[in-house]
Order: C-alpha cells, then structure tokens, then sequence
C-alpha cells in the first residue's frame, strides 16, 4: 500500500518534470521571504547584519576546523564511490545539484520558521555530512536503466517505491536522532541540531520531488534523438546499476530496528518537551542564539561590506578552501585508478581488444611474466602471431626486478610478491574499423588475486580478458554465465568466442560472425544460451498485398533468390484483382500430456469423467488460474492401452502460447492427481499428440494454433498479363501437382506448392518459433474455374494450423518486433486481446495465397528454371577460383587425376 502510494508518487513527479520544478522553486522563492513564525530581525539578510560571533573559543575553532575539512573529505569520498559507477562529471553534477538544492531548499525551510541563520556557516560542515549521495545515485539507478522516457516514469516511480518508505523513514530517524542535541543545553550544539533537523527535512523533500523530476527531464534532454536510449555512457552504467537493484530493496531487520527506535526517540523528544513546559521554560533557543548586533549600520555600502568579508576569511575557512581546491584538482585530473580506465571515453570496456583486420578480439595482455597457465602462452601466442608489430609499440614499466620477472616460477603461488607481476604493458588496439585505440594499461595477476578481484567491489570490469579465461577454466566462473557475471553481454561473448576458437577446425572459423551492435539484453534467459553472436539474415517485403481491404507490406526473411519476387508478383495479381478475403474458422493451441492408470478400465473411467461438464468446467478453473490470457476451451482425450492423450485446447490471446498452454496444463494435471485421482501417473506434459513441431495428422484435421482460409478471383486478363499464364493451364496443374501428386506421395497437410517457403520467411522475419513451419504450412491450395464462362481464376489456401503470436518468444527481440510493426500488429493487442495474432495469422495465409499463385504460374509457363538461375544463383559459386568445389582435403593431388564425383566422398572420413 505504502510503494504503491510512493510509486505514484514518484510516477507523477517524473511525468510531469516542468510543473514539479517550477512547483518546488516558486515555493522555495516564497518560503525564502516569508517567515511563519519569527521576528522580522533576520541576521542573514542582505543587510549588515552578518556579523561574526565574537565569542568563540579558539579550541572552537579547532574543532571547527577539522570538522569541515572532515565534511570535504567525505564529500570528495562520496564522489570517488560514485565515479566507480560511471562517468565521474555526470554524477559529480549529479552530486553537486544535490548539495545545491538540499542547501537552497534547507535555506529555505529554516527561513520559513524564522530561525536566525547566525551560526549557519559553523552548521556548514554538519550540513554536508548529512548529504547522503547514495540516495541521489540510488534513485538515478532505477530510471537509468531506462530505454524509453515512458519506462523512465515506470522506473522512477518503482525506485520511489522501494526507496521511498526507507527513506522517509531514515529522515525520520535522522530527525530524532539529531534533534536530541537540541536537548544538550549547550548552545552551540543546539543551533547546529537545529539546523541540522531542518536540513534532513528540506533534503527530504527535495528528494521526494525535485530531485525525481529534474532526473526524468535530464534523462528526456539527453536521450539520442532517433534510438530513444540515453547517451553519454549511461547504457553502461545502467547495465551496472540493473545488477544492483536488487541491493536497494531494505532490508526488514534494519526497518524493524528504525521503527524501534523512532519510537524510544519520540517519548524522549516528548518527554523533555513536557518537562519543560511544565516548568515554564521559554523554549527560546533558536532566538537567543543570536548574538549579533542589530543596529549595526556602517557607511560603507553593502557590496563592499560582502566583498571585503570575502576577501578576509578567517584561518579556518582558508584550511577548508585550500583542501577542497586540492581535493577537486586531484579528482579532476588524477585520480586514474583501475576502474576509471574501463569507463573513460569509451563505450565498451576496453579490455576487450579488436584486432585491426578482422572482428575477432584478441586478448590485450602481453605480458612477459612467469604466471602463465598453459592457457596464458597460448593466448600470447595469438597475440604474437596476430600482431606482431605489437612488439615494437611496447612499453612496459616493471615494478620490482625487471630481470627476476623473464625467468620467475611457472608456479603462481611460488612466485615472490615483487616478481609476480605487476607489469603494465601499453599496447596500440585498433577497433574493428581499423581506428586506434587509447593506450591500454593492463594489469596480470595470480589467480588467487583475480578471484579476490572478482570478488572484490572492483569486480571483473577490472580483471583482463585473460584473466576471465583462467578463472572459466579453472570453474570460478561458469562459462554459459560470463555475461551475467561481467555484466557486460559483448564482453562475455567475446570471451566466449576467443575459447571457443581454440577448439574449432579452423582458428579463425568466427570471424565472419558478428557479435557486436546487437542488443543482448532481450536475448539472456529468453532466447538463446552461449550465444556467440547472431547471424543476419537479409530481410526483404512483399507487397502491397490486399486483405480484407487494406494493404500489407509483407516482412519476409530469406536466403532464397526469387522467392520474395515471386511472392511480390502474386501481390500484384491479387492486389489489382479486388485482394485476398480470409477468414478465421478455429483459434486454439494444443499441449496433451500422457498420463498412465493401473488398467484400462481405469484409464476409461477417467476418460468419462472428463468429458463431464461439470468436471470438465472443474479442470477449466485450474488451468484458467495459471494466466490472465490463456483460456481452456476444450479437451480432446484418446485413449491407447491404459494410457490416456489429454490434449487441452486453449485460446491464448496475442501469444502463440505454448508456454502458456503447458504452465495450465500442468496445473490441471496436479490438480487432477491431488484431489480425484492419485493413482494416475504423469508421464510426460507432452504426449506428442499435441503435436508440436512434427508431421502428423492431428493438426490438419483438428487444427492447431490459428486455423485460416483465404481466397480470391483473379480475372483472367490478370492471370495472362502479371501471372504470364493462363486460367485453364494453373487449373490443371494444381489438380496433377498440388492434389494428385501430393496424394501419390502420401502426403499429409502438403497440398500445395511450397506454402513452407513462405511461411518460414515471415516466421524468421517476425520472430515467431521457426521451428513450427512443420505443422504451420499445413496448406491445401484450390485453384478453379470460375465466373459466368468460367474465364477467371477463383483461388484459395486452407491452413489448418499456423502457429503465430505477437507477443512472446523472439517477438521482443527488436528487429523483429520491427518487422511486426510493419504489419501493425506488435505485441498485445489494446483492447482485444488475440486480435494481433489473429491478424498474422490472416496475413501469413494471404501472402501463402499470392506465393502459391506465382510459383504455379511459373511452372505453368515453364519459367521456374530460367529464373531461378537468374536470381538464386550467386555469380561467386560459378567463378571457379572462387570457391573450391570441393574441400581441399578431397581435391586429387596429381593434374591428371579427376575430381572426385559428387556424392562419391559422403561416406569418406575426414
Ligand atoms: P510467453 O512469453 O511464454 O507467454 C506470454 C506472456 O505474455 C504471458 O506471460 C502472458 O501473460 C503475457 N501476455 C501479455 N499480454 C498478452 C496478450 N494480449 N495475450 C497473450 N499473452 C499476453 O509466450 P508463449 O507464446 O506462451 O510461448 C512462446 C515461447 O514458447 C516461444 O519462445 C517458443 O519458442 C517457446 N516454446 C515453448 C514450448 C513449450 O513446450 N513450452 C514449445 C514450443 C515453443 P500471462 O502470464 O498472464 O499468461
């Protein structure tokens, strides 16, 4: 209840930006020349009235003293933690607008209840302890993992909710405990308390609502303009910060504890409040704090008598000056640890090295010290014989015994402290482009020091990719989770591919496979594991198509020359025909278990009662549970021997929904065993009569998925002018090709001409299971006579069971949500749910209509061969100096030998 009232919160600050700011700073404005309570004689004002206090002692000042430059030490500590996340001037702004606003608004408050301000630059030092930067950066985590301005709402208003209430009630707690130096008597420390009460307050409330609107307006102001991500480094840091999320969640012991505390706190505070009352003590503090002269009225003007308090600060004031001066010098120019390497300038982490010819990264170590594994001399193998000239553009700074180092211990652990490493070798990268790269230092260690730096806060951003490859090797590191523990999917992919080229025939075999630019996040425990990269696959459009009245551009992704022209010619047949009509005739997605009884009879019994109404509507009811979308329509149950085939048929909205399908039927199964019979036996969630991704009858006769039938009349003039051909010539074809010769063949589903190509190529491209193309280009394609003289073409394509979705599987990933988009049918339909997968499904058998109508056309005309060469044939294949036509292994040694026959070498042993 509480997160949710601060999600909204935190939603409505982020969304509205401009109205929160101005709101806060208006406010401010007024809070600062008003005063609630108090008398008009403010000394801080822009008056003469800001007069020292004259009766401090000097072990005061001392003291003083050393607490502010403590203060600036710690501000600069807070930064260096911060710069560990990122780039150090986006959070070092982000630190300063902190302290600025919490100051300002801090002002502001204090002025509101008319406390004197004298003895605030003494307070100064307390103040900046008390601003916390964690929390600034805590929140910045939650909507820099943002992609769209719309998640950063999402993500600020879920950060407000889950630091929210720990924050409200460390302010609490913060409030209590400092104000009970407000109880002290000693005067000093009152004012300091004092303030430091209303500080906490004001830092509050900036916190809760101008802090989260200038982050979604910053966020807004520095998005990439086309891609909608943020720029500077912040994909990165977002990338870190995702990892941590979980850290900000409170922990409910340290809550319990606060809420203990505030409690014992709040009878303290209350109890000393009464006593004091009751003896009529005048609770006067704030005021008689005030020290100063009031009618102190010199005759220089005001500017001046600001400009020479400037100009003559007291001895103390100067020691902090200097320090911060010196501190923020250090932190700007160099401070160069480690870390700072890793996130500087460039993008990716640059431990990973790109050779200069090729995409394949190489290890960026070269290092001439004894700690080796085997491992290590092979990796500075490559790198020699990859870049050589690296030799040359080395400059290597060996600390302790240079000569100890060329001939210490294969042994790490025998290896002295000052022989074992620590040699920085600058090596010249190149990227991919060929461009240079900053001068890298890289740092060896010993395993045990990188799996305490794995360990370690410095983690492995700092640990070169050689040193992952040990710590994999050695199973510190799983090697399916080198993403997950980099934190960094390129980075662990890359280190994947470099140990996996050890192993394959050919070093160099993953060179021509890309793995950079591509957005892995979509990918990691959805779509694929120990990915090593993705291959693109050329994706082309087929269109415009008409159905049902409106025009489709029609994805499609293939290697097949002609497919997509043909399918394109088969559009514009049915496009200037009148369009393709479809319509849906069932809507359901299978899963059957096998479950398995002691008998027969038994087995037949349970059968029975399943098919009862009222028990089927029981099952219903638990699988209906499992999903918001998923609803079971029906089951249809077979029974073999004393098994029983439970196929549940379920509508599944915008989902294709095979996950969803097996979590219900799961359930109903438990269900079932639990609470009517414990002697069934599950064998198996899937009884292969669902059937899923295999040739069988089932789906064509019972349907499965979206079940479709589309046609059209094509006027003859069409069918001679686009389709080259003729009515009476595709009729005919289609009964001895699509009918009889499928018959002949005994084929199930396969009536048609080749609805597969098509249905693969939009699968591929839209992100669909493709592996599912068996049962989905089920199709049965009519081609007939029609019209008063039976002149034009009336064609049409049922398909039983296509297998689609919108939402789910790889239709996140982006490129083929894109293709999705390009139908207007991306993720979950608004209002209707299943309306977008319907609609693809619709599109994938139109577009199976207009290709099925090409290629018959093309048979019919005797074109087929001609253009296939023409457009399938790469001119690479011919050119015999090319391409090898066979693997050199198999090509006769002597001239006058032949080549080896085609299909003579399969059953050769390489
Ligand atoms: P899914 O991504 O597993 O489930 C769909 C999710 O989307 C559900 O969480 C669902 O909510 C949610 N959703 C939101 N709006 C929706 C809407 N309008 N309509 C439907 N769902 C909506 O996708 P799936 O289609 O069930 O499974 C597809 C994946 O299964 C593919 O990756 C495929 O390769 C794989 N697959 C699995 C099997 C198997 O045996 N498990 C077999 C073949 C393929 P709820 O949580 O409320 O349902």
């Amino acid at each position: 209840m509480l997160s949710r009232l601060f999600r909204a919160h935190g939603q409505l600050c982020a969304s509205r930006p401009w109205e929160v700011i101005i709101g806060t700073i208006t406010l401010t404005a007024c809070l600062m020349s008003m005063s609630l309570f108090a008398t008009n004689d403010h000394v801080c004002g822009w008056n003469y009235q800001c007069e020292e206090v004259n009766d401090v002692k000097s072990s005061d000042v001392i003291i003083l003293a050393i607490t502010r430059c403590l203060a600036v030490m710690y501000v600069y500590l807070q930064f260096r933690n911060l710069r560990k996340l990122g780039s150090k001037y986006l959070l070092g702004i982000a630190g300063v607008f902190t302290i600025f606003s919490s100051f300002v608004f801090s002002v502001a408050v204090i002025n509101l209840v008319g406390s004197d301000l004298t003895g605030l630059n003494e307070a100064l030092p307390f103040f900046l302890l008390l601003v916390d930067l964690s929390k600034a950066s805590a929140l910045a985590r939650f909507a820099l993992s943002s992609t769209s301005q719309d998640e950063v709402v999402d993500n600020i208003g879920r950060g407000m909710a889950i630091l929210g209430p720990t924050i409200t009630l460390d302010a609490f707690v913060e409030t209590l405990v400092i104000g009970v130096g407000l109880l002290s008597g000693v005067k000093q420390l009152e004012i300091m308390c004092c303030f430091g009460c209303l500080s906490v307050i004001a830092n509050y409330l900036a916190f809760m609502t101008f802090y989260p609107a200038c982050l979604a307006l910053v966020l807004e102001l520095s998005r990439e303009k086309n891609q909608g991500r943020p720029c500077w480094q912040l994909k990165q840091l977002a990338r870190v910060l995702q990892d941590e999320e979980e850290e900000q969640k409170p922990n409910p012991v340290t809550q319990r504890v606060k809420i203990i505390m505030s409690a014992g706190l709040v009878l303290v505070h209350a109890h000393s409040r009464w006593v004091a009352a009751s003896t009529h003590h005048k609770d006067d503090f704030l005021l008689s704090s005030k020290s100063v002269s009031q009618d102190l009225n010199p005759d220089i003007p005001l500017w001046q008598f600001y400009f020479q308090k400037a100009l003559a600060p007291p001895l103390d004031y100067s020691i902090t000056l200097s320090l911060a001066a010196i501190l923020a010098v250090k932190y700007v120019f160099f401070d160069n640890d480690p870390e700072d390497v890793i996130w500087q300038g460039n993008s990716e982490p640059i431990a990973v090295i790109e050779t200069g010819s090729g995409e394949e990264p190489i290890t960026q170590s070269e290092t001439k010290v004894s700690s080796k594994s085997s491992f290590v001399e092979a990796e500075d193998k490559q790198v020699s014989a990859e870049v050589p000239e690296k030799e040359d553009s080395k400059a290597a700074f060996i600390i302790g015994d240079e000569s100890d180092s060329s001939s210490s211990s294969e042994n790490d652990d025998e290896t002295p402290r000052a022989a074992r490493l620590v040699e920085t070798v600058s090596v010249e990268t190149q990227t991919s482009e060929g461009e240079p790269q900053n001068e890298t230092p890289v740092v060896t260690r010993t395993l045990d020091e990188c799996v305490a730096t794995l360990r370690s806060e410095a983690g492995p951003n700092v640990l070169t990719d050689d040193e992952i490859i040990q710590l994999v090797k050695t199973k510190h590191i799983p090697a399916y989770k080198l993403e997950t523990v980099l934190g960094n999917h390129e980075r662990g992919i890359s280190i994947r591919r470099q140990m996996l080229s050890k192993s394959l025939p050919a070093q160099s075999a993953l060179q021509k496979l890309p793995y950079t630019h591509y957005d892995y996040k979509y990918v990691e425990g959805a779509c694929c594991e120990n990915v090593l990269g993705y291959v693109p696959v050329p994706v082309g459009f087929a269109g415009p198509l008409l159905l049902d009245g409106k025009l489709y551009y029609v994805p499609m992704a293939t290697t097949e020359g002609c497919l997509i022209a043909s399918t394109n010619r088969g559009c514009r047949a049915l496009s200037s025909s009148g369009g393709v009509h479809s319509c849906l005739t069932a809507n359901g997605m299978t899963r059957a278990p096998v479950v398995r009884f002691q008998t027969a009879q038994r087995a037949s019994e349970v059968k029975l009662w399943m098919e009862n109404p009222d028990n089927f509507a029981l099952v219903q009811d638990e699988f209906n549970s499992t999903s918001r979308f998923a609803r079971l329509q029906k089951v249809h149950i077979v029974q073999s021997a004393r098994n029983l085939y439970i196929r549940f048929v379920v509508f599944t909205g915008d989902a294709m929904g095979m996950n969803m399908v097996s979590k219900g039927a799961e359930k109903a199964l438990n269900f079932l065993v639990d609470t009517h019979f414990p002697d069934m036996e599950i064998l198996s969630l899937s009884g292969n009569f669902c059937t899923d991704k295999k040739p069988c009858a089932i789906n064509w006769l019972e349907g499965r998925g979206k079940s479709v039938v589309c046609d059209a009349i094509v006027p003859a003039s069409i069918v001679t002018s686009t389709l080259k051909t003729t009515v009476t010539a595709l009729v005919e074809l289609n009964i001895a090709k699509n009918l009889m010769g499928s018959a002949m063949a005994g084929s199930i589903g396969g009536f048609n001409a080749h609805a597969a190509n098509t249905v693969t190529a939009i699968y591929i491209a839209t992100g669909q299971d493709p592996a599912q193309n068996v049962c989905s280009s089920n199709c049965l394609t009519v081609m007939e006579a029609t019209g008063t003289n039976n002149e034009d073409l009336y064609v049409s394509c049922t398909m039983p069971s296509i297998e689609v979705g919108t939402i789910g599987g790889g239709t996140v990933l982006p490129p083929q949500a894109a293709c999705l988009e390009m139908l207007g049918v991306r993720g979950a339909h608004k209002e209707c749910p299943g309306e977008n997968a319907c609609k693809l499904a619709r599109v994938v058998c139109a577009t199976v209509v207009a290709s099925e109508l090409s290629l018959m056309s093309a048979l019919a005309a005797g074109h087929l061969v001609r253009s296939h060469l023409k457009h399938n044939r790469s001119v690479l294949n011919m050119n015999p100096n090319a391409t090898p036509a066979l693997p050199p292994s198999l090509t006769p040694p002597a001239p006058h030998r032949k080549t080896n026959e085609p299909g003579t070498c399969i059953n050769r042993a390489s």
